[in-house]
């Protein structure tokens, strides 16, 4: 399984990237997203939001440990959670969410290259700055990688 690599020149096309995988995820899925602050996690988590069709702006979890996005579309929640507050992933069991991670897509804040030691079915998803900001764009570099069987069939998505 390979890591798929994107470049991403601006905020919107950040959401699309987003937007496009989240026609391949589904309930109990879990997305671990890597990057230093304002590397990008947070306008890629709004992307996948609008591509899963939930309620509610995405927006930093940073005063909550974790929020769920209830689907409008009778597809899977999204529960949305910023891993600095969390010792380890075995405590979101611990949270007593409205949502069964189960039924939902999980998708994890997880800061700089903390990704080992997690779940061993998850996609990884690395955003780092690209180019210094020019002609009005500040470039990301992403790389998706899957880890594990669940993601056989993942295609990479199309940036739109
Ligand atoms: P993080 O959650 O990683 O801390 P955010 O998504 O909250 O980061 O912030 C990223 C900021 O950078 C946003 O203000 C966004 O509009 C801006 N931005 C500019 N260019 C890009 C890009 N190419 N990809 C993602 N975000 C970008
Ligand atoms: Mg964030």
């Amino acid at each position: 399984l390979r890591t798929h690599v994107f470049q991403v020149p601006d905020a919107d096309s950040m959401r699309a990237l987003g937007r496009a995988l989240a026609a391949q995820l589904g309930p109990g899925d879990l997305v671990v997203l890597s990057g230093e602050l304002g590397a990008g996690k947070t306008t890629f988590t709004q992307g996948l939001g609008a591509g899963l069709g939930v309620r509610g702006d995405v927006t930093s979890p940073t005063f909550v440990i974790a929020r769920v996005h209830p689907s409008l579309v009778g597809g899977p929640d999204l529960v949305h959670v910023d891993a600095y507050r969390l010792g380890g992933l075995d405590e979101l069991d611990d949270l007593d969410l409205d949502t069964s991670l189960d039924d939902a897509v999980t998708v994890v804040e997880w800061g700089e290259g903390l990704a080992e030691g997690l779940s061993e079915s998850r996609l990884e998803v690395a955003i780092v700055r690209g180019d210094a900001p020019h002609d009005g764009l500040d470039p990301r570099r992403v790389e998706l990688t899957p880890v594990g069987p669940r993601w056989h069939a993942l295609s990479s998505p199309a940036l739109g």
